[in-house]
């Protein structure tokens, strides 16, 4: 049987405990999982691409070993079907919160669908417990100085404070990786 390998494609500024939580459930999916980090300039991203893959690198890093192992941490610039076929990957990974992700998840497996048939996208609705967390609410609560530790990593929260007082990336060991809250299984 021909191997699954499953992309997960995001700009990730900053990875959030959501992201991980979709990393971590959709990594039991495949056998590989390739976390794309987009450039995406259009979105003016508050960390550079270098620093979001960096970041989310320190993220894996903090996992199970078991799953760490099968993840692999990759910027792309191209088109994300591209992207794939490059990679050999077979399955887009996305994940879904509220209503208002539906409709462009929606048209975009639709495009990617019709750009390779062969590369199916599979959904995973956010946990309940993450599913309001937003890498873009993370750095507006930042930016007026709110907590931000419920959301993400306490490296990634030394990460963007860092960066909103125009300081350098926290150095290794300055804050140590934790564990992301991951959200227990639910029963079927
Ligand atoms: P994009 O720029 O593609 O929206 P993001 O980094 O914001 O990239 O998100 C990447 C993927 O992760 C998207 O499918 C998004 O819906 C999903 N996602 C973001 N936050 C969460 C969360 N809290 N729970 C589950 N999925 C999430």
């Amino acid at each position: 049987m021909s191997k699954r390998v499953g992309i997960y494609p995001g700009t990730f500024d900053p990875a959030t405990n959501g992201h991980l939580d979709i990393i971590h459930r959709g990594t039991a999916l495949v056998d590989r999982l390739i976390v794309g980090v987009a450039v995406n300039a259009g979105k003016g991203p508050l960390f550079t691409l270098e620093e979001r893959v960096a970041l989310m690198k320190r993220e894996v890093a903090g996992l199970p070993l078991a799953e760490a192992a099968r993840i692999e941490v990759v910027p792309f610039e191209t088109l994300l079907m591209h992207f794939a076929q490059t990679m050999g990957a077979n399955i887009i990974l996305r994940g879904l919160r509220a209503v208002s992700d539906f409709e462009y998840e929606f048209q975009m497996a639709g495009m990617n669908k019709r750009l390779d048939g062969g590369v199916e996208t599979v959904f995973l609705m956010a946990s309940e417990s993450q599913q309001f967390i937003s890498s873009r609410f993370v750095k507006e609560v930042a930016r007026l100085g709110g907590d931000i530790s419920h959301f993400v990593s306490a490296r990634t929260a030394l990460a963007v404070r860092n960066k909103l007082s125009g300081l350098p990336p926290p150095a290794d060991g300055e804050a140590p990786p934790t564990m992301p809250t991951l959200a227990p299984k639910a029963p079927l």
